[in-house]
């Protein structure tokens, strides 16, 4: 299907007002909006309503009232539910993927395999049954057993950043639904409409009215989440500081939290590699959504004689990045989400060399041709970054590679783990000693042997480390399926088996 086609199936990319979703039914009445941006043009597409604490209550009241029957149901029929949401997310992939650039900017072709990697999720939630199998002690003592089951929390609250509008969602509401939780999303004000648009989805599956409930907004919104008595548990995907602010409140409050934080992932080229591999993987990874993705490449680690070598290549490649209307089937490079966040861009290449990092390619002051109120930046690299410099230590998130040159393996090591992110790392190498020592000595939650963006399978579950994750359980996978359930043991054995007279001792397996 063409991008067009797409844009004009999508109603809710034409909706005035982007509303909420709660107990089954849209909302659109609301006192504050916020206006949302086409970034390709810069014009105001629509709004989105605000929610405070009224609206968070009215959903978690729906989602007290729906969680006792949705946690009662027998596993394999929720999974028939997700099943079904399978089916019209695959169906209505491409519908979901223009929504996204529309709103965000990103390539339709890189919104197409955000949805896919959603839609990963939920094939993996859809095995709940197995993955909600306790274990059975049979005879722990004479005649008594001892097994455990996880059950679900009760309701549980999704807050999610703007840069994976459908896939970090799907991180978190296919298995809390799974499990038996009542889900309220929370997602970013400043694209909103895939959200409601998987509402409608998970409605049209056959989900109970009050099981998902969305509530558009920001901080208001958020802190009545962290808040409310009868909210059990929060996921959070966004910046570092906010991320921190999300934990400690939670916690605070007496919730379970796992908290995704910002990134400043490195790529080490060792001189051993193949060197057109490592400038495809810079190049697609620094560059690709530009630059706002948590595991997107921002440093490039140039070990011994790699930097003049490879620099001239990947100056090259850059400024021949094709950045434009991110639903143009071409384009490499998608608009960035908002002025203000282009102007932030800016600042930090402005402050990189007055910092005195070597500007190779300049992406400021982009203009695309039809489209110049678009916030629009193209690639930009520096050479000779040091790791004292602001655009080495901070996320810019944006698209802007740095490239700093060490001498070796050890160096380089050091350098990466000495960063306070540790979300994604990869190494570029032929040799395969240098791979293995990589991947044990790395500190960093997720690693890439010659693959760039090392995003683990759905499966596997998602995760950094130091200030990338607050919390103990990683997105999604297992972790995700423990996260949003707990153990429950149970002990039993029955009255033929039962002794005589009191014990006072502790008791052991007899
Ligand atoms: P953000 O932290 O600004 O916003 C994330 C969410 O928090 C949004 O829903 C937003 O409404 C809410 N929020 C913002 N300010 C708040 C405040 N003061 N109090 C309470 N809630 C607040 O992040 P963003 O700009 O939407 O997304 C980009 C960031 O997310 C980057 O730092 C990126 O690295 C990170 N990210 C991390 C991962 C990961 O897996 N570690 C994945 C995706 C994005």
């Amino acid at each position: 299907m063409g991008a067009s086609d797409s844009l004009q199936q999508a109603p809710l990319a034409t909706a005035a007002t982007v509303g909420h979703w709660i107990g089954g039914r849209a909302v659109t009445e609301g006192a504050r909006t916020q206006d949302v941006f086409n970034p390709a043009t810069g014009a105001v597409a629509r709004q989105v309503l605000l929610g405070g604490a009224d609206e968070v209550a009215a959903a978690v009241a729906a989602a007290q009232a729906a969680a006792p029957a949705w946690a009662d149901t027998p596993p394999l029929r929720r999974a028939r539910v997700l099943n079904k949401f399978l089916a019209l997310m695959n169906e209505h992939r491409d519908t979901l993927a223009a929504l996204i650039t529309a709103e965000h900017g990103k390539v339709f072709t890189d919104a197409q395999g955000e949805v896919t990697r959603g839609i990963e999720i939920v094939e993996f939630a859809c095995g709940i049954p197995q993955l909600l199998k306790g274990d059975f002690s049979d005879q722990a003592s004479t005649g008594i057993d001892n097994w455990t089951l996880r059950q679900p929390l009760g309701v549980v609250a999704g807050i999610t950043p703007f840069n994976f509008p459908c896939m970090v969602p799907c991180w978190m509401f296919p298995v809390a639904l799974a499990c038996g939780n009542a889900f309220i999303l929370k997602p970013s004000e400043r694209d909103p409409s895939p959200s409601l648009f998987m509402a409608e989805l998970l409605k049209q599956a056959g989900l109970p009215d009050g099981v998902f409930s969305v509530v558009q907004g920001g901080k208001e919104a958020v802190d009545a989440l962290l808040v409310h008595p009868d909210v059990k548990a929060v996921s959070f995907v966004g910046s570092t500081p906010i991320a921190q602010y999300i934990y400690e409140t939670g916690a605070h409050h007496g919730k379970r939290v796992q908290a995704l934080g910002g990134a400043k992932n490195h790529l080490v080229v060792m001189p051993d590699a193949d060197l057109d591999q490592a400038v495809d993987a810079l190049i697609g990874a620094a560059y690709g959504s530009a630059g706002e993705r948590c595991m997107a490449i921002s440093v490039a680690v140039l070990v011994g004689d790699v930097a003049d070598r490879i620099i001239p290549k990947l100056a090259e490649r850059a400024r021949a990045l094709k950045v434009k209307n991110g639903m143009e089937l071409d384009a490499e490079m998608g608009p960035i989400v908002t002025r203000q966040a282009l102007q932030r861009i800016e600042g930090f290449i402005a402050e990189g060399v007055a910092e005195g990092a070597t500007l190779v390619v300049d992406g400021r002051n982009f203009s695309v041709p039809g489209h110049e109120g678009g916030f629009f930046t193209g690639g930009t690299l520096f050479d000779h970054v040091t790791p004292q410099m602001r655009i080495y230590k901070e996320e810019i998130f944006g698209p802007v590679l740095s490239c700093v040159r060490v001498k070796d393996f050890a160096e380089a090591v050091s350098l990466v783990n000495a960063h306070e992110f540790g979300n994604g790392v990869s190494c570029y190498t032929s040799d395969g000693n240098v791979a293995r020592e990589f991947g044990r000595r790395i500190e960093v939650g997720m690693v890439g042997i010659n693959v760039p963006i090392p995003v683990p399978m759905a499966w596997q579950g998602f995760g950094g480390w130091k200030k990338s994750l607050f919390g103990d359980m990683h997105a999604y996978g297992e972790e995700g399926v423990r996260f949003y359930t707990r153990q429950k043991s149970i002990m039993q054995r029955w009255p033929a088996s039962i002794g005589k007279g009191a014990e006072f001792v502790m008791p052991t397996s007899k």
